[in-house]
C-alpha cells in the first residue's frame, strides 16, 4: 500500500492571506511619488492629484482610505515642508523623508516598501506622465491584472536627443537580452501580490523597470502621451541618465563580458595569422627587416582592447563589491 508523501510546503500563510484579501472591487490605492527639489511643481501636482483621487473615490473605483505618498529624496528646497503642510491639512496625503538624496530608483523603492495599498501606482512628481490613465490602470487592476505598464505612445515633447538616446537604449537592452517593456519608464501599477514579489529582490543595484517583467503575473499596458514638465527643470542630468543606463545593462546582462571574450578570441585569431605571415616573410626573404609599424600597431591595438576589457570587468566587479556589502538601499528619516 502506497502512502501519500507528507510534503511540508514553505508557504508564508500570513502573506497569502493578504493576497486572498486583495480587494479587486474597490482597492485601496497608494500613489508613490519620488520628489527631489520639486517645490515648484508640488502645489500643482497636489491640486491635480487631489481632484483625481476624489473623482475616483466618488465613482467607487477606489477605497476612501487611499493615499498619495510623497517620498522626499533629500531635497534641499522646501519640498519636505510642502509635503508636511499638505499631510497636516488633508488625510489623503502622506510623506516619507529619506535621510539624504539617494536617487530616483531608491526613493521609489523606499516608497514601495512603505505603502500599504492593494494597488500601488508609481509616478513622477512633475506629472509628465498623464494622470488620466490612472483610472485605466485601476480598471485593469479591477479586472484582475497584477501589473499595468504605462507606455508612452509618442515622445514629441522630449528633445530629439532625449528621444533618440532613450529609444536607442531600449533597443540596446533588448539586444543584450534584458526584458524591457518598450517606452515604459517607472509609471506603472503593481498589485500587492506583485509588490510583495518585488520586495523579495533585495539586491542593492536594483533596476526596477528591468525586474518587473521578470516577475510574471497577469499584466497589461495602457498608452499615454508624455507631457512637458509644467514647472522646474529635469532632475535627471546626463550623468544620472548614463548611470541608470549602465546600471540597466550590467545588472541584467553578462553579454558585455561575453563580447569581450569573443573580441579576445578574434584578436588572438588575427595574431596567429600575423605570426605565420611574419615567419613566412622572414624565411622567404632574408633581407626583410621587421617594420616599425607592424610591431607598434598591434601593441596599441591590444593595449586598447585590454584596457576596455578591464573596464568592463571592473563594472561587474564593482557590482559584486557593492552587493557583498549589503548596505541598506535607503534610510528613512521621518514619516508623516
Ligand atoms: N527624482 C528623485 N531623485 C533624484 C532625481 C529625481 O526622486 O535624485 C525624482 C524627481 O523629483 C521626479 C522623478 O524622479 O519626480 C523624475 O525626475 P525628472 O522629472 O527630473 O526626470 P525626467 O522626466 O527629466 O527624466
Ligand atoms: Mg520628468
Amino acid at each position: 500500500m502506497s502512502q501519500e508523501p507528507n510534503y511540508t510546503f514553505a508557504v508564508d500563510t500570513a502573506a497569502n492571506q493578504n493576497f486572498e484579501q486583495l480587494n479587486r472591487e474597490q482597492p485601496k490605492l497608494s500613489l508613490v511619488i519620488p520628489c527631489y527639489n520639486e517645490e515648484e511643481v508640488l502645489p500643482e501636482t497636489i491640486k491635480r492629484l487631489s481632484e483625481l483621487m476624489t473623482q475616483l473615490c466618488e465613482k467607487g473605483k477606489i477605497a476612501p482610505d487611499s493615499a498619495v505618498v510623497f517620498v522626499d529624496d533629500g531635497s534641499r528646497d522646501r519640498t519636505w515642508q510642502l509635503i508636511v503642510q499638505q499631510a497636516d491639512a488633508d488625510a489623503l496625503f502622506r510623506g516619507l523623508k529619506l535621510s539624504r538624496n539617494r536617487g530616483h530608483q531608491h526613493a521609489l523603492l523606499a516608497g514601495l516598501h512603505t505603502v500599504d495599498g492593494d494597488a500601488i501606482i508609481s509616478i513622477d512628481a512633475d506629472l509628465q506622465d498623464d494622470i488620466r490613465v490612472i483610472e485605466d490602470m485601476v480598471d485593469a487592476y479591477r479586472q484582475g491584472d497584477d501589473v499595468v505598464y504605462g507606455v508612452r505612445k509618442e515622445r514629441t515633447t522630449d528633445s530629439f536627443f532625449k528621444r533618440a538616446t532613450a529609444e536607442g537604449y531600449y533597443k540596446l537592452l533588448a539586444m543584450m537580452g534584458v526584458e524591457l517593456v518598450f517606452n515604459h519608464g517607472d509609471y506603472r501599477l503593481l498589485s500587492r501580490t506583485a509588490l510583495e514579489a518585488l520586495k523579495k529582490y533585495d539586491e542593492v543595484n536594483l533596476f526596477i523597470r528591468g525586474v518587473i517583467p521578470t516577475l510574471g503575473f497577469r499584466s497589461s499596458e495602457v498608452e499615454y502621451a508624455r507631457d512637458e514638465r509644467f514647472a522646474g527643470e529635469s532632475k535627471y542630468p546626463i550623468h544620472k541618465m548614463l548611470s541608470l543606463a549602465i546600471q540597466g545593462i550590467t545588472s541584467f546582462s553578462a553579454i558585455p563580458l561575453r563580447i569581450i571574450a569573443m573580441l579576445g578570441l578574434t584578436v588572438s585569431g588575427i595574431s596567429v595569422v600575423m605570426v605565420i605571415w611574419a615567419l613566412f616573410t622572414r624565411l622567404l626573404n632574408p633581407e626583410a627587416v621587421p617594420g616599425w609599424a607592424s610591431s607598434v600597431i598591434p601593441i596599441y591595438f591590444i593595449g586598447g582592447i585590454q584596457l576596455l576589457s578591464i573596464g568592463v570587468l571592473g563594472e561587474y566587479v564593482s557590482k559584486i563589491y557593492m552587493e557583498t556589502k549589503r548596505r541598506p538601499r535607503f534610510l528613512i528619516d521621518r514619516i508623516k
